[in-house]
C-alpha cells in the first residue's frame, strides 16, 4: 500500500508500487517509463517518481492507461521487475543455499541511493547506498539501519562572493520515496532509547531498495522534547553532544529497531564506527539474558564486522570521558563492567588528550576489520597499532576489501545500451567478470567516440539549461551565470573535477601555476577547460575558502569562461559529471584518500583518470588506462609534496594529455585517446564494481555467520 495507489487507474495501478521501490532508479526501462509519462514534470521533479506521480494530472494517468504503446512498456518493467523480486536463483542462494535465512544488518549514518532522498554527504553514503543495491542484485540477505533526516544534507548556494552557503530545506516527506514502517493493525512503530535523563523515542521510515529493506529512525515525533526531535533532523550538524546522541540513537537505537521488528542480524557490519555502540547494545542484551560479560564479548566479536574509512584522525569520533559517563552512566553495569573497564574498551591517546574513541571501540569489539584499499589497509595497520600494543604492524588484524560502484546506477542508458549491443544482453548479470569485457574491442572506434561526444554534450547542456532556468527565475546574477558554465565548450579538453571539499583532496591544486595553467587553458588551438563541484563541511571555513578561491577564479576574466563551479553537487550532477567530461581529475594529499569512488563511476564510462596513485588508483592505474600524478612515494611535507605534484600535474597535462586529445585522424577521430578510453572500462569495470566488492564482504559475512571468525 502506498499513499498514490488511490489517484492510478487500474490498468497502470502498479505505478505506484514500483515509484516507492528505488530498484527503478538503476534499471533503464523503468527510468524511461515514468520520463514517458510527462517528460517536463519528469526533469522538475529531478526524476523523483513519487513527487511526479503525486504532481501529475488524472487525466494524464488515465490517457497512459489507454496508450498501447506505454502499457507495452509498462507491462514489461513490471515483468522484469517481479521476476527479479522474486528471483530465488541468485548468487546468493546459489552459492549458499544453507545461509539464505541469515540476515547481515548493515549500519550506516548516511545512505546515497538517489538524489531525491538526500540524506547522505559524500563517498561514504553512496558507497552505503550501492552495497544495499547490490545486495538486492545479488541476492544477499541484507537490511539497512540509519536516520532519516527531515532536512537532509544541505543544498548549498553560492552567491557572487563565492562564500558557500548552507540551506536546508524541510523536506515533504510525502514526495519522497519513503513509507512508514507500520505494525499489524497499522499504527506507526516506535522504538525508545534512554539518553542521559530521558527516554528519547524514534519512528521508523521504511526504504525499498529492490529487495533490500532500509530502516531508518527519525526523532521527529510528538513523544519527544524539541532538543530530542531535532536529533535526527539533519546529517552532520551541531557539536559533539548532539554527534554522541546521535550515534547512541544509530547503534543502540539500531538494534532495538531490528528487534522491534522481529530481524535477527548474524552479522553486525558497521559501516564506519559512528555505529560501534551497537556493539555495546549486544553485549548488553546477552549479560541481561544471563551470560558473562566475556561470553557475551566472545559471541559479539564472532558476528560483528567493522569498515574504517578514512586516514585522517579528525574522522574518526572520539567523545571526552566525562561525556561518555553522562550518557553510559548505569549502561556499564547492564554489561556487567565497572567504570573503569567500561571507558577501557574505547580507550585511545588523542592529540588533545585521552579519550573515548568510537573507532578504537570498534576494532576492540569486532572479530573483523577491514580497510577500503589495499593502501589503505596498510596505512590503517599502522595508524590503529597502538589498539594491538603486542603485535607487529604486519599482524594488526585490519584487512582490506577495496571499493566499488554500483555499475547500473553509474552507467547511462546510452552507455547500458552499447554495453547490451557489444557484450551481450544480460551484461550487467555478468559484469564482474573480466572475460565479458574482453569484447570491448568489436566497438569501434568511432562509435565509442561518437557516443561519448554525444554524452559530453549532454552534459553541457545540462549546465547550461541550469544556468538559465535560474538566471530566468532571478536566482542569480550575471556573475553566477559566468561561473556555471555558460562559455563551456562541448569540444575543448574537459577536465571534471567534484567531490567534497576537505583540504587533504586539494581541489586548487591544478591553480598552483596560474600562468602555466593559462597556457594551456587558452591555447587557440587545443584548449582545456576545467569543471568544478563539491561542498564543503558547513563547519569547515578552509573548505570553503578553496572553493571561493577556485570561485573567484571562474570569474575571473584571465580564465575567460574556460573554469566554472557547478553550485550544489549532488547524485543527479554526478551522474552528468562522471559521464560527460574527458578526464577525472582527483588529487589528495597521499595517502589520505582512504579509496576514492568518482573515478571509478567515470572509469566505466569511459572517462579515463588522471590520478594521485592512492586509494584505488594505486591498485587500478595500469599503464594503459588513464595517468598517475606524482609517484608512489612519501614526502617530507605538505609544501614538498604539493610542489612535486603540481609539477608532475602540469608535466603530464603538456606532454600527453593534451597532444593525446587533439591528435585527430582524417574522421576528426583521436585513435590514441579511444584506446586509452577503451582501456579504462576493459580494466576497472569488473574489478571496481560493487558487484566484486560486495562478493569479497560476502566471504567476511559467511565466516561470522558459520561463527567462524572473531
Ligand atoms: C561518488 C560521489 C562522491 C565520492 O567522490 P570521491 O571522489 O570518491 O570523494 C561524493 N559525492 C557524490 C555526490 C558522489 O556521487
Amino acid at each position: 500500500m502506498t499513499p498514490l495507489d488511490n489517484k492510478m487507474p487500474e490498468r497502470i495501478a502498479r505505478l505506484a508500487e514500483l515509484a516507492y521501490n528505488l530498484w527503478w532508479s538503476w534499471h533503464p526501462d523503468a527510468r524511461a517509463l515514468f520520463a514517458q509519462l510527462d517528460i517536463s514534470l519528469w526533469q522538475n521533479t529531478h526524476h523523483n517518481p513519487v513527487h511526479m506521480l503525486k504532481e501529475i494530472s488524472a487525466e494524464r494517468l488515465e490517457e497512459a492507461a489507454r496508450d498501447t504503446l506505454f502499457r507495452r512498456n509498462y507491462d514489461k518493467v513490471m515483468m522484469t521487475y517481479d521476476r527479479e523480486m522474486q528471483n530465488g536463483h541468485t548468487w546468493f542462494q546459489q552459492n549458499f543455499p544453507e545461509l539464505k535465512t541469515q540476515v547481515v544488518g548493515y549500519f550506516s549514518f548516511e545512505f546515497g541511493l538517489h538524489n531525491s532522498l538526500p540524506i547522505y554527504s559524500g563517498g561514504l553514503g553512496i558507497l552505503a547506498g550501492d552495497h544495499a543495491k547490490e545486495a538486492s542484485d545479488v541476492g544477499l540477505p541484507l537490511v539497512g539501519v540509519g536516520f532519516m533526516y527531515p532536512q537532509g544534507y544541505f543544498r548549498q548556494r553560492l552567491p557572487s562572493h563565492g562564500w558557500q552557503e548552507a540551506v536546508y530545506e524541510q523536506l515533504d516527506l510525502s514526495q519522497t520515496p519513503i513509507l512508514p514502517f507500520l505494525d499489524e493493525t497499522g499504527r506507526e512503530i516506535r522504538i525508545g532509547v534512554r539518553i542521559s535523563d530521558r527516554e528519547v523515542f524514534a519512528r521508523i521510515w521504511h526504504v525499498r531498495v529492490g529487495r533490500t529493506p532500509l530502516y531508518l529512525m527519525d526523532t521527529d515525533v510528538d513523544d519527544n522534547d524539541p532538543w530530542d526531535r531535532e536529533l535526527s533532523a539533519r546529517l552532520y550538524s551541531g557539536d559533539s553532544e548532539q554527534r554522541i546522541r546521535q550515534e547512541i540513537m544509530l547503534g543502540i537505537g539500531g538494534v532495538r529497531t531490528l528487534r522491534t521488528l522481529n530481524i535477527q542480524p548474524s552479522v553486525w557490519h558497521m559501516n564506519e564506527g559512528h555505529s560501534a555502540f551497537l556493539l555495546l547494545e549486544c553485549i548488553r542484551e546477552k549479560v541481561a539474558a544471563g551470560e558473562s560479560f566475556a561470553e557475551a564479548l566472545a559471541e559479539v566479536r564472532t558476528h560483528s564486522l567493522f569498515t574504517t574509512h578514512t586516514p585522517v584522525a579528525a574522522g574518526h569520533d572520539a567523545f571526552p570521558f566525562h561525556m561518555v559517563e553522562k550518557y553510559f552512566n548505569g549502561y556499564w553495569e547492564e554489561m556487567g563492567l565497572s567504570r573503569e573497564k567500561f571507558l577501557d574498551l574505547g580507550k585511545h591517546q588523542e592529540e588533545w588528550g585521552t579519550a573515548f574513541n568510537m573507532t578504537v571501540l570498534a576494532l576492540r569489539l569486532s572479530g573483523q576489520a577491514n580497510g577500503v584499499s589495499k593502501l589503505h589497509g596498510e596505512v590503517s595497520r599502522r595508524m590503529w597499532q597502538s589498539v594491538w600494543p603486542d603485535r607487529d604492524v604486519k599482524d594488526v588484524p585490519i584487512g582490506y576489501v577495496t571499493n566499488g560502484i554500483h555499475v547500473p546506477t553509474w552507467v547511462p542508458s546510452e552507455m547500458y545500451e552499447l554495453y547490451a549491443k557489444y557484450l551481450g544482453p544480460n551484461w550487467v548479470e555478468q559484469h564482474d567478470d573480466p572475460i565479458l569485457w574482453e569484447r570491448l574491442s568489436d566497438i569501434p572506434d568511432e562509435e565509442l567516440w561518437s557516443l561519448h561526444m554525444e554524452l559530453k554534450r549532454k552534459t553541457v547542456s545540462f549546465f547550461r539549461e541550469r544556468a538559465r532556468r535560474s538566471w530566468l527565475y532571478g536566482h542569480s546574477d550575471p556573475t553566477q551565470i559566468l561561473t556555471g558554465g555558460t562559455l563551456l565548450d562541448p569540444d575543448a579538453l574537459t577536465i571534471g573535477f567534484a567531490r567534497r571539499f576537505p583540504t587533504y583532496k586539494r581541489a586548487t591544486l591544478i591553480f598552483r601555476d596560474l600562468e602555466r595553467l593559462q597556457r594551456l587553458m587558452l591555447d587557440r588551438q587545443r584548449p582545456v577547460q576545467l569543471i568544478f563541484a563539491g561542498k564543503a563541511h558547513p563547519a569547515d571555513d578552509p573548505g570553503k575558502v578553496l572553493i571561493q578561491t577556485i570561485y573567484n577564479l571562474a570569474k575571473h576574466s584571465q580564465l575567460a569562461g574556460r573554469v566554472a563551479f557547478m553550485e550544489d553537487y549532488d547524485m543527479h550532477m554526478a551522474r552528468y559529471l562522471v559521464q560527460g567530461v574527458d578526464v577525472w581529475l582527483n588529487n589528495p594529499r597521499r595517502p589520505r584518500e582512504a579509496s576514492g569512488t568518482s573515478g571509478q563511476k567515470a572509469a566505466v564510462n569511459g572517462v579515463p583518470n588522471f590520478s594521485v596513485l592512492d586509494g584505488w588508483w594505486a591498485e587500478g592505474y595500469n599503464g594503459a588506462n588513464g595517468w598517475p600524478i606524482g609517484q608512489d612515494k612519501e614526502y617530507s611535507g605538505f609544501e614538498q609534496q604539493d610542489q612535486e605534484d603540481a609539477i608532475a600535474l602540469y608535466q603530464t597535462l603538456e606532454e600527453e594529455i593534451v597532444p593525446l586529445y587533439y591528435d585527430r585522424d582524417r574522421d576528426n577521430i583521436p585513435r590514441g585517446w579511444v584506446a586509452i578510453m577503451r582501456e579504462s572500462i576493459r580494466s576497472c569495470a569488473p574489478h571496481f564494481s560493487t558487484r566484486r566488492m560486495l562478493k569479497e564482504y560476502a566471504r567476511l559475512y559467511i565466516r561470522a555467520m558459520k561463527g567462524e571468525a572473531g
